[in-house]
Formats: structure tokens, C-alpha cells, sequence
């Protein structure tokens, strides 16, 4: 063995165990990307190189470097002849002479290159995504260069894999298991995080909370599991009130809170009544037997930052407040601190 192949071998295995220990140490995948990138460029030289990933039909960049240049800005999809390729075969694409391979119509039109390495990222069993690498240079690409994108492609699997694992499993914590909606302990970091992005740029956020009125007999008339579900019809009638950039929590038990980023007391208010209004004209299965009236309302109080408070605790306890004074004052209505408003 040459003394450049003995060191080149050395770098390999030096990057192989940079990898693994990033792989180990990471559960974010852009930051593993990026590594992993870094990494392949040294090792290969290359005119681009890419870690792509597949979500649905749609192609994401996760890292790359020089890839854009190449094949510019826009969106691609795994239409494109070479992942589709790649897709049903599940074998890499490996070409010193792409014109003239088997490979050439899997070159998008308008790429100068020569030599290409295609490798799929393989994710229990289904192709997830690839490592792409190319050069205008015609058989720039050893044996040993494809060996290493392909052992590559493995360490990018296992760290996609618990990547993915691991996000949902992020996901999962902070929603409520029954409703769905956002739970109490995001509800906690949302607001500390929105309140302190209000207290720097000085903008209005308010909060609603709703509690629903006379629960407990819905729940004494058709028992706990017909509540539930009650709890979670009400959910999506309260998440279609909302704008998109609003918030919904379950707050606790029958109790909701909603957040309103750039909201003043006005605009809560209008929020408010709309969802109260949108409750009352709801038919919910079972509410004629055990509600009063035969309908499922709520009331709701309103604090707004930072005419009513200007932490978490002291918003919070305005807008507990203010929905004390809803249920005192009959129910199925909206107040803020200052009193009823409807
Ligand atoms: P008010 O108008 O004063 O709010 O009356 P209410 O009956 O809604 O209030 P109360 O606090 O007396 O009762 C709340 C009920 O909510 C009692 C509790 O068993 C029920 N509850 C809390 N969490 C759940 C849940 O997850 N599922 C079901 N089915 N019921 C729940
Ligand atoms: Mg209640
Ligand atoms: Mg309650």
C-alpha cells in the first residue's frame, strides 16, 4: 500500500468515527447533515454534493454543498428520472461518464456532469432519501469513493430513523392524549416565550380562557366516556374559531385556554364571542337531555398584555378571574377583569 492510499485510509476511517460520534451525539437531523456533508467532502472531492430527503413526493435539502449551483434554486420532486430510478431499485447510481451510460437519462437537463454517485438512504425498508455527488470531471469517482457513500448512506439511516423517532416522540409531548390539542406544559412554555418576545418589541397578546358550563351534568346523565368524546368535539368546533396563528390548549380537565399573539383586549373580545356564539348554535349529540337549555356553552374570560398583567402567573390569574365572573354572572358569556361584556 502507497503511503498516500495508507493515509487516505486513515482520513476514512478518522471521518467514519467523526460520524459515528456525531450520529451518537446529535438527534437533530440538520445538524447530523451538515457533518455529514462536511465529512464527505473532504474524503471525496466533488464538484456538489447533497444529502437529500423525501417527504412525500417532495425532494428537501438537508445539507449540501455546491449542489444548488449546479441545479439551481427550485423545488424537485422524486419525479425526476434518477430518484425514481433509485426509488424502485433501491441500488446507487454509479457513472465516470454519464452521456454514455445507462445513468444518462437520469441526468436533469442542463446539468454539466460527468461523473455521478447516486446512493438511496434506505429507512425500514422504503427509500427516504439520497446522497448525491457529482463532477464534471469523467471518472472522478473510485470504487472505494462509492463504498464510502454507501457506508455513509447507512450511518444517515440509523440517524434518520431516530431522528424521526424522536421528533414524534417530541410531538406527542406536548399535546393532550385525549383532545389532540396542545397540553398544559406547552401551554406554559408558549406563553413565558410570547410574553418575553411582547416585553422587548412592546406588541399586545392576549389570552382567553373557557371553561365549559355545567360539564359535570353531561358527564352525571351519560357517564365519563360520552364526555370525553364530548371534550373532543369541542375541541374542533373551538380550533375552527380560531385564526391560524392562535393557539389552543387543553388547559385542564374541561377547560381551555386560547392564545392570541398581536391581539389587544378588543380583538380577544370579538374572538371570544364568536366562540361562544359557535358553541350555543352547536348541535352536540346527547346535550338536549342534560344541559340547561339543551346546549352546550361556555364562558370565557379575557386578559390582554399588559393592561392586565405582565407575566405568565399574573395573565393567567386575570383571565381566571374574569371567567369567574362569567360563571357568577349567569354563564354562557364572555368577561374580562373590567367586568361583562356580553
Ligand atoms: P361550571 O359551569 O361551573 O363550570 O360547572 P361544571 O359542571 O362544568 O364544573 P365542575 O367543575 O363542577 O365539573 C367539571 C367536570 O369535568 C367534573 C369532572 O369530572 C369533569 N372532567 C374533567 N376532566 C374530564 C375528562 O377528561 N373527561 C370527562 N369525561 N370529564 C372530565
Ligand atoms: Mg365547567
Ligand atoms: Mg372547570
Amino acid at each position: 500500500m502507497s503511503a498516500q492510499d495508507a493515509e487516505k485510509q486513515l482520513r476514512v476511517l478518522s471521518a467514519i468515527m467523526k460520524i459515528h460520534h456525531s450520529i451518537g451525539a446529535n438527534l437533530e437531523l440538520e445538524e447530523i447533515g451538515r457533518i455529514l456533508v462536511a465529512e464527505l467532502a473532504d474524503i471525496v472531492p466533488s464538484q456538489g454534493s447533497a444529502i437529500l430527503l423525501f417527504e412525500g413526493k417532495d425532494v428537501m435539502i438537508l445539507a449540501e454543498k455546491g449542489f444548488q449551483v449546479m441545479l439551481g434554486k427550485g423545488k424537485f420532486t422524486t419525479d425526476m428520472p434518477a430518484l425514481q430510478h433509485i426509488i424502485e431499485t433501491k441500488q446507487s447510481i454509479a457513472a465516470g461518464d454519464i452521456g454514455n451510460s445507462k445513468a444518462a437519462a437520469c441526468v436533469p437537463a442542463g446539468c454539466a456532469m460527468n461523473s455521478m454517485i447516486c446512493t438511496p438512504v434506505i429507512v425500514d425498508d422504503e427509500v427516504r432519501g439520497v446522497i448525491h455527488l457529482d463532477s464534471m470531471q469523467k471518472d472522478a469517482f473510485t470504487d472505494e469513493d462509492l463504498q464510502f457513500v454507501e457506508l455513509l448512506s447507512r450511518e444517515i439511516s440509523i440517524a434518520i430513523d431516530r431522528s424521526l423517532r424522536y421528533s414524534r416522540v417530541k410531538a406527542m409531548a406536548v399535546r393532550d392524549s385525549l383532545t389532540g390539542c396542545y397540553n398544559r406544559g406547552k401551554f406554559d412554555e408558549d406563553m413565558t416565550s410570547s410574553l418575553s418576545c411582547c416585553s422587548r418589541y412592546i406588541r399586545p397578546t392576549s389570552l382567553l380562557m373557557i371553561d365549559l358550563d355545567w360539564f359535570k351534568a353531561f358527564n352525571d346523565h351519560h357517564g365519563h366516556p360520552r364526555g370525553d368524546e364530548l371534550l373532543k368535539h369541542v375541541t374542533t368546533v373551538l380550533a375552527r374559531c380560531i385564526r391560524l396563528c392562535d393557539k389552543l390548549y387543553r388547559y385542564g380537565g374541561e377547560e381551555f385556554a386560547v392564545l392570541l399573539p398581536e391581539t389587544g383586549r378588543e380583538g380577544a373580545l370579538i374572538a371570544a364571542k364568536r366562540i361562544c356564539r359557535t358553541m350555543e348554535e352547536q348541535q352536540f349529540p346527547g346535550a338536549d337531555s342534560s344541559q340547561p337549555g339543551g346546549k352546550v356553552t361556555v364562558s370565557v374570560g379575557v386578559a390582554s398584555y399588559p393592561e392586565d398583567g405582565a407575566t405568565n402567573s399574573e395573565l393567567v390569574a386575570a383571565a381566571d378571574s374574569a371567567l369567574y365572573e362569567a360563571k357568577q354572572q349567569g354563564r354562557n358569556r364572555v368577561c374580562t377583569v373590567a367586568g361583562q361584556d356580553r
